[in-house]
């Protein structure tokens, strides 16, 4: 919940360009500054979660006999590891770029 007194509060400015946007804390970046970090951030968390799939595709084809079953159970894990190494790289550029 915001405080009335949040709403009178002046914009703080965006911490890379300076742009006072409303809602923009101290510290924080503005939506355009962000959307840009994030555009940079996007190929590097591409291509590590993919090379994470396929590490954890390779490892179970040569260090576990796969079943029909195993198999799917393979490539759903790999999927998964795939979305949640690429949130958290993500997340880890976006740290290290904005410096
Ligand atoms: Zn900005």
């Amino acid at each position: 919940m915001r405080s009335s007194l949040a709403s009178l509060e002046p914009p703080a400015p965006c911490a890379t360009c300076g742009q006072k946007v409303a809602g923009v804390k101290w510290g924080d970046l503005c939506p355009d500054c962000k959307a840009e970090l994030r555009r940079r951030a996007m190929p590097l968390a591409r291509i590590i979660s993919f090379v994470v799939a396929l590490l954890i595709i390779g490892y179970a084809w040569l260090r576990i006999p796969l079943g029909p079953v195993s198999r799917i159970w393979v490539a759903g894990i790999a999927i998964a590891a795939m979305f949640l190494v690429r949130k958290i790289v993500l997340q880890i550029a976006m740290e290290v770029l904005r410096k």
